[in-house]
Formats: C-alpha cells, structure tokens, sequence
C-alpha cells in the first residue's frame, strides 16, 4: 500500500451526469414535513459535470472547471454534496474506514437550478461504486440518492420523467426527443430555499392558496412529449416558481422577454436564475443563441434533449 495521498491505490473512473431542466413544475400549500409537494415533467440536457474518482488512503476533494462558472460557491468540505455521496455509499457497505481522491470537473450552473450538485452525488454514487468495485444494486443506489436529494435520483436515471413527492418519486415519461433548448445562465446563482419561502410570502401577501390542481400531470405537455409537438410543448411550459424568482431577481424578466422572442416557448430552469428556450431544430436553437448573444446575453448554449443519466466515460 502506498504512503503517498496522491497515488491512486485502484483503478481511476470518470463518471458524467447531465443537468436538468423542469419542463413542468407545480408546487403544493407547505406541508406539516416543512416540504412543498410537487409533481414535476424533469428532463436530462446535455449540459454535463464529470466526476472522477480513485481509492487513496485519506480523502480529497477538487472542484474546477468553466472559469466563467462561480466554482468559489462550490464548498470543498465535507458540505460538499458529492462527497457526502461516496461516504453515505461507503458507510452503506460498512466501509467506513476507505477514501477516494475526487475531482468534480463543473460546467452546469452553480445555484442555477439545473440540479449540478444532484448531478454530482450521482456520478459520485456511481464512480465511487465502480472504482471501488462496491456492486451495489441498483435498487440500493437508488435509495441512497434519494436520501441525499430529491432531484439525485432522476440524475442516475435521465431521459424524461414525472417526479412526484418531493421530485425523489418517479416515473419514466414516453418522449419522442429530438429536443433543443437554449440555456441562458446568468452571472449570479440563486438559493433554492430562498425561492420557496418567497413562493410562501407571495402567497401570503396576496392572500392567496397555492392553485389546488398544481400537483395534477398537464395532460397537454404528455401528449406533446409522446408525438413530438414542440408548439404544444412550448406553450405548456410552466413554473410555479418563476413569480418568487422574479420577486427576488427582477432583472430575470427581461431575460424571459428576450427568451420569448425567440424559439417555441421559454421558462424558467427549476427555481432559477437559468431561463431556457425551447426550439425545434438544431438550427432554430443555433439561431436562437446568436439572437440572444446579439441582445446582450453572454453565457447562452445550445444543447440536446433527452440524454441518458449518469454513464461511466473513463474506466483506466
Ligand atoms: P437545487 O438542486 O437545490 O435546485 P441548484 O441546481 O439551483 O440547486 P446547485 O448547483 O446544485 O444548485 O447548488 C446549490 C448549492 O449547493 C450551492 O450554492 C453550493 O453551496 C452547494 N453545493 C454543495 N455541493 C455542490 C456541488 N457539488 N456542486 C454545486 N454546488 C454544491
């Protein structure tokens, strides 16, 4: 065994997982659980976080990537979402006393509402699992996601699904894919909890319940999704929690303006700042990217949906 931290003591594996974005969200009245029920239409981009990890004799932990991302935000301890991944999954196998290198290599939005940090614990799940060589079932893996987070099952499993509960119960969703989104990122991240409180104090200043048929599947966004209707999809989109973002970052309404003028409907990513555009073609989101680049929007990418989940790309 080596004394050296830095000398991987097994095999190195690359493991990436795509963001997500939520093409329907419909959030609950505050439960007595301190939760928000939701059912939710998720949907894998590809838009992906690589996750590379070997056995070391005592733990590490590395964030880079996009220098245009805020990795700053991205905590290097034990806060970390996906090293509290390898260590659930290592103490799931009462191998506590094991320890990996990890280095995240980031290009989703930080507090962007994409799910990156859910990403990671997937990938982390799975690259720890197999450089390791734990063979944890998939039922297990599972299970453990859903204990770290609500959005890190639907990382494992990708493609399109409806998340039910706190988004941690799912159902594969059929879709006809060939999908393109626009992602517009913004400069700064937003903190999810924040939005849901604002979603509360919204509610409670207009005296308002949230709308009862929220948890209700939109039967519309199915059928569009099953025969690849991207108009009837475009104008289903929905976001219970693009108002509380746009109360705390009113900045984001211009970028939803210029999102409509281009594609075949835009929302907000989940509880923001990202705005997407939806768009037929390669082409069409191409040409969607460069009008939005011309009216001032610096970060914006096209990108592919639905992708698969998480995938092993480096095994050595
Ligand atoms: P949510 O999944 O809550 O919708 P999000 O997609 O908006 O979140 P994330 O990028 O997952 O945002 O990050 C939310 C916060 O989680 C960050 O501000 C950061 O402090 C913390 N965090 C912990 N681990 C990670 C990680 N691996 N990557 C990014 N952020 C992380």
């Amino acid at each position: 065994m080596s004394l050296l931290t830095d000398e991987p003591l097994g095999p190195r594996v690359t493991v990436r997982a795509p963001a997500k974005i939520n093409l329907y969200l419909g959030v609950a009245a505050l439960a007595a659980d301190g939760f928000h029920p939701l059912t939710t239409v998720f949907q894998a981009v590809g838009l992906y976080d690589d996750v590379t990890v070997s056995e070391a004799t005592e733990w590490s932990l590395r964030v880079v990537g996009d220098p245009r991302l805020d990795l700053e935000a991205v905590p290097t301890d034990d806060s970390n979402i996906a090293l509290r991944a390898a260590r659930r999954l290592l103490a799931h196998h009462g191998m506590e006393h094991r320890a990996a290198a990890m280095t995240i290599h980031k290009s989703i939005p930080v507090a962007g509402g994409m799910a990156g940090g859910s990403a990671d614990a997937a990938a982390a799940l799975v690259a720890v699992d197999r450089a390791l060589d734990l063979q944890t079932s998939d039922d297990d893996l599972l299970a453990i996601a859903a204990e770290l987070g609500s959005d890190v099952p639907f990382s494992l499993l990708g493609g399109t699904a409806v998340g039910r509960g706190r988004g941690e119960q799912l159902e594969d969703l059929e879709d006809a894919g060939g999908w393109w989104w626009v992602v517009i990122e913004s400069d700064e991240g937003l903190s999810t909890p924040a939005v849901y409180r604002a979603f509360d104090e919204l509610h409670a200043q207009q005296g308002t319940e949230p709308d009862p048929h929220a948890l209700e599947l939109p039967t519309t966004l199915v059928e569009g999704l099953v025969n690849a209707q991207v108009d009837l999809v475009g104008v289903t989109l929905w976001n219970d929690l693009q108002e509380p973002a746009l109360h705390l970052r009113p900045d984001l309404r211009r970028t939803l303006e210029d999102a409509g003028s281009c594609g075949r409907g835009a929302v907000l990513s989940g509880s923001g700042p990202t705005v997407l555009v939806l768009c037929a073609s390669r082409e069409e989101a191409d040409a969607a990217r460069e009008k939005l680049a011309g009216l001032g929007h610096e970060r914006v990418t096209a990108v592919p949906a639905p992708v698969a989940g998480v995938h092993v790309v480096e095994h050595a």
